[in-house]
């Protein structure tokens, strides 16, 4: 039997899953549910990274282990996945990859053991042992890339930590290298044979380039003092195996490499895989990954697509910073799952970047759903219903009323749209393969266009006025159900419910899972089939009540705010308009200094200390609807435990990440036991003072002060 792997990227435990994570695992379920469609035995991972300094610092900060930590993020991405049907139970996913499972460990260790004892096409070692020299920060305890260190102002001193704002040491360590370098000849040779290895072309390009410049050897362990959460290198426990020597090679472990799942899942019978990767972490897949492999004397992937980013709807990158991204449990509560994926495959040119708002997303269910395969499918179902007492018509024509059918202007030959949509499957068909998704959709959209076409012009409703032409009116009514029974198998991996919800309006009952496309032929939909109870499956949305519900759900970001006032730890409505200062009662400072005018001086501004903070750890604290326990980081190496009262108005999941401002000395106070290190700045809006977090559009460091 023919094979398909899919693969996502497994998604980096550190924070909560985002719009980029829902999206690839869209697309990779659209892709199986389509390959499996067309009889293919198919795979499809998904599932996340779990080791790395990160979240051993992310842990350590929150006193829970790595573990832990993880754990509960993973519980989020299967949540996630669960609510918009992705998982295992909907036909979803069939692993959730874990780093941290144990037979990964033994197949990380399999293959590290093999590409340590082999030689590189150029006649050397694999791996060996050099040093790893790097910008290290004392006081992170941890090296700093390029994007992680300011600049220094002098070209010959050492950069600084953006956190600390102190000087980086150069540091090097004992760490083992990949030799990568000895490997460029063998990449070319793989993307010049396969052109198809990396996709979309562009990439491919860009990627050629990138070889050709000469390729530095990989550092692939740090030394277990600097490093702890991480696979142990095998018979060196003093070193731990660094990222992408640990993560890539999760997509062979999880189908049996290395480990006893080989007797369930089965590596000979799955590898190689297809991996969709957004672009960003191309290189690692399409230079770094291959190298690995042929190096442990094993097939590089099938092929790696990197696919664009979603911006928002004026094309700017989407962060938490700048507050422009898009909720997914609002996505989820607004939208059907259908709509959602229908949107991302058909919005995105794969491979391209693409726009996603919540009105895009509104305006296209409206046009595409509501407007056209939606009401394509309930005329259709409600005339056959209405003229055909509810049984699909014979699409035939007899001989004596050719004449009277051709004199309505309807064509006699069917063959003009059985051909037409015959046509239309193969383009979608090889669109699917060349993963051009929204050019698929485009096509099956054509058919639609046409068969509302032939409705409109041949009036089903005037010749069910006349007797004489009952044949030509079942002729039109047939040709417009086999066209959406041809539908429902072509778009199932997009909309996997809807379709088959609409398969069952027309009164049949087998799983469109099973039914492959390819194997359509006209006239499959059986005269005297009896449709069932028909339901509108995409309501149209009320674009202006649907866009004010999410406002109001959305948290506005404090640039909004006019009035900014402090959010003490007891109730919201401690709130006052003002300037920014801490409570009144709490804040001698600023009552001892007040001048009679109203107005202070700088020198008393500057006695506030604010802070930017960024949130670790947010929860309800028992027994008070009001307040939030916050941990937060305000660079001090030891984060500080803040009571705030907004949890009313904010789910603590959606706190966790982010930068907010904290009154930094204000003297602690204890609420309900607990003790509050400071305070969150947020604008008091409305007679019931609702608080609105103040936050930063761009990037800035914790601890950095405001003035
Ligand atoms: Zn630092």
């Amino acid at each position: 039997m023919k094979t398909f792997y899919v693969t996502t990227p497994i998604y980096y435990a550190n924070d909560a899953p985002h719009l980029g994570s829902l999206y690839t695992t869209i697309v990779a379920d659209c892709l199986r549910r389509h390959k499996r469609q067309r009889g293919y035995d198919t795979y499809f991972l998904t599932g996340t990274d779990e080791h790395g300094i990160n979240i051993q610092r992310l842990a350590e900060r929150l006193n829970v282990t790595p573990k832990q930590y993880t754990d509960q993020i993973v519980e989020q991405f299967k949540r996630m996945f669960a609510s918009f049907a992705l998982d295992t139970e909907h036909g979803g996913y069939d692993i959730f990859m874990r780093t941290t499972e144990p037979f990964h460990y033994s197949g990380v260790e399999e293959l590290w053991r093999r590409v340590a004892g082999s030689k590189t096409p150029k006649g050397n070692d694999a791996i060996y042992k050099g040093h790893y020299e790097g910008w290290f920060c004392p006081n992170c305890a941890e090296y700093k890339t390029e994007d992680e260190y300011q600049r220094p102002e002098i070209e010959s001193d050492p950069p600084s930590c953006l956190i600390h704002l102190k000087p980086l040491d150069r540091v090097s360590e004992e760490s083992y290298f990949f030799r990568l370098s000895d490997f460029d000849e063998a990449l070319l040779n793989l993307y010049e044979s396969r052109p198809d290895f990396i996709l979309p072309e562009s990439r491919r390009n860009e990627m050629i380039s990138f070889v050709r410049r000469g390729l530095d050897d990989l550092s692939i362990s740090r030394q277990k003092t600097s490093v702890s959460w991480a696979i142990p290198v095998p018979d060196d426990p003093s070193h731990s195996i660094y990222v992408w020597f640990d993560a890539l090679i999760n997509y062979i472990t999880a189908i049996g490499f290395g480990n006893d799942r080989d007797a369930t899942v089965g590596f000979a019978k799955f590898w190689p895989a297809v991996h969709l990767v957004g672009k960003d972490i191309l290189r690692q897949h399409t230079v770094y990954w291959p190298a690995f492999l042929l190096a442990a004397g094993l097939v590089p992937p099938r092929t790696v697509f990197a696919h664009g980013m979603w911006q928002d709807a004026t094309g700017r990158k989407m962060s938490k910073t700048l507050g422009n991204t898009i909720d997914l449990d609002i996505l989820h509560q607004h939208f059907s799952n259908d709509a959602v994926r229908y949107f991302s495959l058909r919005e995105m040119v794969f491979g391209q970047d693409g726009r996603f708002s919540y009105e895009a997303i509104i305006d296209r269910t409206n046009s595409d759903l509501a407007s056209g395969l939606g009401n394509l499918s309930s005329r259709t179902l409600t005339m056959v219903g209405r003229y055909c007492e509810g049984r699909i018509p014979s699409g035939r024509i007899s001989e004596d009323k050719l004449l009277l059918a051709k004199r309505t202007g309807v064509d006699t030959d069917e063959t003009t749209i059985s051909g037409f949509i015959e046509h239309a499957r193969d383009q979608f068909l090889q669109h699917l393969d060349n993963y051009t998704f929204s050019r698929a959709l485009e096509v099956a959209w054509s058919i639609v266009a046409r068969v509302d076409k032939m409705i409109t012009e041949a009036k089903p409703w005037d010749l069910a006025k006349d007797a004489n032409q009952q044949q030509t009116l079942g002729a039109v009514l047939y040709r417009s159900a086999e066209s959406l029974r041809w539908l429902c198998v072509l778009l199932y991996p997009v909309m996997p419910e809807a379709m088959q919800a609409i398969y069952g309006q027309l009164g049949l009952n087998h799983s469109l899972a099973d039914l492959d496309p390819a194997a359509l032929e006209w006239g499959g939909l059986h005269e005297n089939t009896t449709i069932s109870e028909i339901k509108p499956l995409f309501p149209r949305i009320d674009k202006a009540k649907t866009l004010a519900e999410i406002r109001q759900r959305s948290e506005p970001t404090g640039a909004h705010a006019t009035q900014a006032a402090a959010v003490t730890g007891t109730t919201a409505t401690e709130t006052r308009p003002g300037a920014v200062r801490p409570h009144a009662t709490e804040g001698e400072a600023v009552n001892d200094t007040r001048e009679s005018d109203g107005l202070i001086q700088i020198e008393q501004f500057a006695k506030v200390d604010l802070r930017v903070g960024q949130v670790l750890k947010a929860e309800r604290l028992p027994k008070s609807d009001k307040l939030l326990l916050m941990s937060v980081d305000l660079g001090e190496g030891k984060p500080r435990q803040i009571l705030a009262g907004i949890a009313q108005y904010y789910e603590p999941e959606k706190l966790i990440g982010r930068k907010i401002i904290v009154v930094a000395n204000l003297k602690p106070r204890k609420l309900r036991g607990y003790e509050s290190q400071g305070m969150v700045v947020a604008a008091s809006i409305g007679e019931e003072g609702r608080p609105v977090i103040a936050t930063f559009t761009e990037e800035v460091p914790n601890g950095a002060r405001l003035k």
